[in-house]
């Protein structure tokens, strides 16, 4: 009984996930990180920076875990992947992350998925697609470029809604405070 009930669980996890996860092999236990990212895509919103948060993580042992933190450290490589990344490297010692998974709430971009074919990461999970700048499906597919030397799994689509809709959210209530803070007199005298 017990074992129905924790596979009847394992299921509901699953079925949260979106079924294009489903389709791409998504485990229990990468909706479990996604939901970690989640949470620390939500802390950087708090602090000004775009929500996007990743978890480097060897079986169910986190090794490294960052967000976008671009606003408060001025980097302009500080997307929340590569970030956790360096920190793993920084702490093993090794750039080598094959034997890891890499969980990120948005599809990394151009230069985090140079990072992920160059630290020759295991297996990359992430959440929401990102059309304007992906490039593990929407623009390029750089780690399923078969000229490169490493291909790692993809899973994409984990929670995807809800990481989402931690961007919109965020993206929205900034366009709101912008136009709150320049009111339309100050603008139309730029204009003129
Ligand atoms: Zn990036």
């Amino acid at each position: 009984m017990t074992r129905r009930g924790g596979g009847a669980a394992r299921h509901a996890i699953l079925r949260m996930a979106g079924p294009r996860a489903l389709r791409a092999g998504v485990t229990a236990r990468d909706v479990g990180l996604m939901l970690r990212a989640m949470r620390l895509a939500r802390e950087a919103a708090a602090r000004g920076e775009v929500p996007v948060g990743a978890v480097l993580a060897r079986g169910s042992t986190v090794v490294a875990e960052h967000a976008n933190d671009r606003e408060s450290t001025g980097d302009p490589t500080g997307h929340a992947e590569l970030v956790a990344l360096r920190e793993a490297g920084k702490r093993r010692g090794a750039w080598r992350m094959s034997d890891c998974t890499l969980v990120v709430t948005l599809e990394p971009c151009a230069m985090c998925a140079g990072a992920i074919v160059n630290s020759r990461v295991g297996r990359v999970v992430y959440g929401a697609r990102d059309p304007k700048a992906g490039a593990c499906e929407s623009l390029y597919a750089i780690p399923a470029d078969t000229r490169l030397n490493h291909r790692p799994p993809m899973v994409g689509g984990v929670l995807a809604k809800a990481c989402g809709r931690q961007l919109t959210a965020f993206f929205a209530r900034r366009r709101q405070e912008r136009s709150a803070s320049s009111p339309r007199s100050s603008r139309s005298t730029t204009v003129a």
